[in-house]
């Protein structure tokens, strides 16, 4: 083929044209070499924006199609060169793909937070890639849990003891593990195993004795991580004793009204919200006698987190935390805010006006961000079930309702202020500064008033069970 082309040229032709090969060659080289940075970060990783992407064998819009790939999935990127960027496809396959038809997907800013993955099923096929038809690498069971690598939508990315794959989003659990301020304790069990990972299907990797004094660096469901020898473990926090002690004000206020109340000088006297209810559970439309606490997120030098347009998470909560409370103070509640203004209030300080105060309702304004501009909606947390799920999923009914917001669930998170409280609380994601079409809306006052009106009507609802 080679020879056949070459023949029709001249011997001065043949020269200019090897010589004007070579010369292409190195320019390429420096282009690629030096022209272009070269992102070696990692963690890189790219969400396709158009519904179908060819993945191309190198970077030019000529090379042949090796894969398609599809609008929302997310990949993990090698490289880039100039317009293009080299994905992991599967674990065997990499390709190249126009970077101007992907969103880059920025590192979350809640970096403290890891989530874990559990199926709910026996038997979950994990897949070589972010689709239902890519190969099935092996399967996973309810009793262990994996650390989440990616969420891609449908699907989401997982760590296995032998690979990374991808299992089904709709099919597992996902549980947050919020790092903590660091906290000591003391070990009260005579052994205490220390595992892999938070469960006691794990591993044991080293184990404590009653007496010691180890530092948590975060939390998940009721299991402790620690280090130990340079490496991460968890311990089941029941065996432990922490030393800035957990608060005890629940008891208290059960067993000692009186004292408590009298504690309250400017207060007006509190009642439980038991003796509130009315006798034949109608609904009214008062939430007289009812103490509020509500909670801006986040303030002073912690922003929270920041949306598309710029604006802090900080002045949004409080700029909601105000709208409402004017609208509980005018169904006659006690309106507590544990800030009125751009001040840093730490976690610890928000659960303690809750405990002071009484709270019947404590209620956590916070505006969410992900990583994934297409993620959007409505979420209501709760740590305690029993004391705090009614509120929590009562709230949530009432704003989806309001708001007309994505529905997100409610459900369990082990966060400080909930953690912590010893009053019924919930805390509110109101939608997501990191989606587009979200954060407009959740900008705009009037979506302020909808919150109002979606939380006044919770709590009725919720006092009137
Ligand atoms: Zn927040």
């Amino acid at each position: 083929m080679q020879n056949l082309i070459l023949k029709n040229y001249s011997t001065s032709q043949l020269q200019w044209l090897i010589r004007f090969s070579v010369l292409a060659i190195i320019l390429l080289i420096l282009f690629l070499g030096f022209g272009h940075k070269t992102h070696a970060n990692e963690n890189t990783s790219v969400t396709v924006s158009v519904p179908t992407l060819n993945v191309r064998a190198s970077a030019e819009i000529s090379a042949s199609v090796i894969d398609k790939i599809h609008e929302g999935e997310t990949y993990t990127v090698i490289k880039t060169s100039g317009d293009w960027d080299q994905i992991q496809v599967t674990n065997q396959e990499t390709g190249w793909v126009a970077n101007w038809l992907v969103k880059e997907t920025k590192a979350s800013t809640d970096t403290n937070e890891k989530v874990t993955v559990t199926s709910k099923v026996k038997g979950l096929n994990v897949h070589t890639a972010n689709d239902f038809n890519s190969n099935v690498i092996g399967q996973i069971n309810p009793s262990k849990s994996y650390p989440q690598l990616q969420d891609g939508g449908k699907l989401v990315q997982i760590q296995t003891q032998q690979a990374k794959g991808w299992v089904a989003a709709h099919l597992v659990n996902r549980q947050t593990v919020q790092d903590t301020k660091p906290t000591k304790a003391t070990v009260q069990a005579p052994i205490l195993n220390v595992r892999e990972q938070p469960g006691i299907s794990y591993g044991v990797i080293a184990q404590l004795k009653s007496g010691e004094t180890i530092t948590l660096t975060a939390e998940s469901n009721g299991w402790g991580q620690i280090n130990i020898e340079g490496k991460e473990g968890w311990i089941s926090e029941q065996y432990l004793s922490k030393q800035p002690s957990q608060p005890t004000v629940t008891k208290a206020a059960q067993t000692s009204k009186a004292s408590k109340v009298a504690v309250q000088k400017n207060e007006k006297p509190k009642t439980k919200s038991n003796d509130h209810k009315t006798p034949d559970h109608q609904q009214t439309n008062t939430l007289s006698g009812k103490t509020i606490v509500l909670d801006p997120g986040h303030g002073g030098k912690d922003n929270g987190t920041t949306s598309i347009n710029g604006v802090h998470e900080k002045q949004l909560t409080l700029e909601t935390a105000n709208k409402v409370a004017a609208k509980l103070k005018a169904a006659g509640a006690h309106v507590i805010l544990t800030r009125t203004n751009d001040t840093y209030i730490p976690l610890q300080k928000r659960t303690e006006i809750s405990h002071e105060d009484h709270a019947d309702a404590f209620i956590s304004l916070h505006y969410n961000y992900s990583q994934y501009p297409y993620v959007k909606g409505l979420q209501n947390f709760y740590y305690n079930q029993s004391r705090d799920g009614a509120l929590a999923s009562a709230l949530h009914d009432a704003l989806i309702k309001e708001t007309g917001l994505s529905d997100r669930g409610d459900g369990y998170n082990n966060l400080y202020v909930l953690r912590n409280n010893s009053q019924p609380s919930t805390l509110i994601e109101l939608g997501f500064l990191s989606n587009k079409t979200e954060e407009t809306v959740v900008e705009n006052d009037t979506f302020r008033e909808k919150v109002a009106q979606g939380i006044y009507q919770g709590l009725l609802n919720y006092f009137s069970r």
